[in-house]
């Protein structure tokens, strides 16, 4: 079940602060507190989603969502630099917020995935 109290719920409602980046009707995006690189931007669907198993059963909501992120890392300019794109989903991937959201990372050459 999703937890309407998790962080960035109370971040989409206004109630918890953030450093945005963009939004429109379906995302939010903003610096993530704690960054893993120069660029560290966290991108959030504003349904309540827990992660990304039930938010991808919708195709449209997929479909904006990623045209939003592509749309923000342009904004962030790392189009000809690079970045990287991930999600957590459960515990195996350590997936700390209960709000499916993708990481964009950036701005410096990043370490291989293995
Ligand atoms: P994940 O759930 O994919 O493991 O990562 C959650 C991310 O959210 C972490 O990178 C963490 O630093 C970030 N985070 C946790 N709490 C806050 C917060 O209150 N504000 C912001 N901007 N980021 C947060």
């Amino acid at each position: 079940m999703y937890d309407k109290n998790n962080i960035f719920a109370t971040i989409l409602r206004g109630e918890a602060e953030c450093k945005k980046v963009y939004e429109d009707k379906n995302v939010l995006a903003f610096y993530d507190l704690h960054p893993s690189a120069p660029i560290h931007v966290l991108v959030v669907p504003k349904g309540e989603y827990k992660s990304f198993d039930d938010f991808a059963s919708n195709s449209q909501n997929v479909a904006d969502f990623f045209k939003a992120v592509q749309k923000i890392a342009t904004k962030l300019e790392l189009i000809k630099s690079g970045y990287r794109i991930v999600t957590n989903h459960g515990d195996d991937a350590g997936q700390i917020v209960p709000h499916f959201h993708v990481h964009i990372l950036g701005g410096k050459k990043l370490d291989k995935l293995a």
